[in-house]
């Protein structure tokens, strides 16, 4: 079958919002002060409660899909902070995608979204495609153009260029076996390194590396694995997420690693979720449950095989921004703060809402951003009301992003991985 063939055949199984995992609903509203889309706007309609209501009538053909309905489909962040708020453990992650793939499946869907699909399809079906892209851009901000442009460029595409990060002189370029213990080994683990993150953060991948060995893991890179598809997903496109979660089970499953490890939450999440993407087809089905069982969150596993106390000393005030898809959708909330409080000399300074999502949301930044923006402006105060210099996080989206309100708020607090500062601590015995 051919790419195209085999994303005809995947999309013709697409299904909207399952009736039972709407039915869980009983609209008690525990979850609007946790929605923060519901929170700026005050609006029913941008709030989970809403959002269910629109994606059940949607499924029950009592509700058009008009580009107004779609539009708050759009504007929810899929930061399933409703998640955890929900006491009646409504799955709204599931339902939001569902009600996507339903608006996705339509020919009439609005063209944003057939334009996105097409870009996610087309970017993300081949590592050297995005590498391309990154390099393109990596040149383009070396050159003297890049100031001119900047003054230029319609508003629109000046917006998003203020968003990118400045690209590292080299890109992350592991070997097969990217790290061996010098003691016993515990473990076997083979590292995601995801799509854009070997151009936009290397040095995450680097110390994720050293950490793993430092705690007795021999570190593996399979060099076929690809995207995890968790835009994809979260884009309505599950057919296209499966074409990518097949490669990266095959992937992953022929390494022989007793972990696969994340430094990324929203791929972690998407990959823990790899199960739900094959149910109904058995062959699939067994296989990404077999994966399912060894994928790990860096910080969750540092955390299992009990990772050695640091001796060295990182002496800084440091803050933690819990990322949407670690705490909500993967319930990693303590882990990470385990490993921060173990480092000598650092002072972990809570915000007043870590776990409130700081508006990144996979590409919602850049189809939503005046939301995003809104949603960051609000995080910014909760980080600088901390007064902490460095703000630490567990997804490169989140660390982008925190970048981006730094620099829009004129700070000079430093972003980075909470595994980067565990790395210093080892570094620095
Ligand atoms: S996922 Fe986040 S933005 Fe969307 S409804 Fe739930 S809390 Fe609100
Ligand atoms: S999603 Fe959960 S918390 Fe929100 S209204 Fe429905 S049952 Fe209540």
């Amino acid at each position: 079958m051919t790419a195209a063939q085999e994303h005809k055949h995947e999309f013709e199984r697409t299904v909207g919002p399952r009736e039972e995992d709407l039915a869980r609903c009983v609209h008690c509203g525990f979850c609007l002060q946790a929605c923060p889309t519901y929170v700026i706007t005050s609006l029913e309609t941008e709030s989970p409660r809403g959002r269910i209501a629109l994606a059940r009538g949607l499924s029950e053909g009592t509700i058009q899909a008009t580009p107004n309905v779609i539009q708050h489909f759009d504007l929810c962040l899929q930061c399933r902070a409703c998640e955890t708020a929900c006491p009646s453990g409504v799955p709204y992650g599931r339902i939001i995608e569902g009600a996507r793939a339903l608006v996705q499946s339509r020919p009439d869907r609005p063209r944003s979204w057939k334009l996105r699909s097409a870009v996610l399809r087309l970017m993300f079906a081949k590592k050297w495609r995005l590498k391309a892209a990154f390099s393109a851009l990596r040149f383009y901000q070396g050159t003297p153009l890049a100031p001119i442009a900047r003054r230029v460029l319609p508003r629109r595409l000046r917006q998003m260029e203020s968003m990118l990060p400045k690209l590292p002189s080299r890109f992350f370029e592991p070997p097969v076996v990217a790290a061996q213990p010098s003691g016993e080994v515990k473990a076997t683990v083979a590292l995601l390194s995801g799509c854009i993150m070997p151009m936009t953060h290397p040095q995450t991948h680097e110390a994720t590396v050293r950490v793993l060995a430092r705690n007795g893991c021999r570190v593996l890179v399979p060099r076929e694995q690809g995207c995890c598809g968790a835009l994809h997903v979260h884009n309505g496109d599950p057919a296209a997420a499966r074409v990518l979660a097949k490669n990266n089970i095959d992937a992953f499953l022929a390494s022989g690693a007793d972990y696969i490890v994340v430094n990324s939450a929203g791929c972690g999440s998407a990959m823990k979720e790899y199960a739900e993407l094959f149910e109904g087809d058995e062959t699939w089905s067994a296989k990404a449950h077999r994966l399912v069982d060894g994928v790990r969150d860096v910080t969750e596993l540092l955390s299992e095989i009990g990772f050695v106390a640091p001796t060295g000393r990182v002496e800084e005030r440091v803050t933690y921004q819990d990322s949407c898809h670690l705490v909500h959708a993967q319930k990693v909330r303590e882990a990470p703060r385990q490993l921060l409080r173990a480092i000598p000399g650092l002072e972990l300074v809570e915000m007043s809402a870590p776990d409130r999502c700081c508006g990144s949301a996979g590409i919602y930044n850049i189809t939503q951003t005046e939301m995003s923006r809104r949603v960051l402006d609000e995080k910014m105060l909760d980080v600088m009301s901390t007064k902490c210099d460095v703000v630490s996080t567990a997804n490169p989206g989140c660390m982008l992003q925190l970048d981006l309100g730094v620099r829009l708020n004129g700070g000079s607090q430093e972003v980075v991985h909470v595994v980067e500062l565990l790395d210093r601590a080892y570094r620095a015995e």
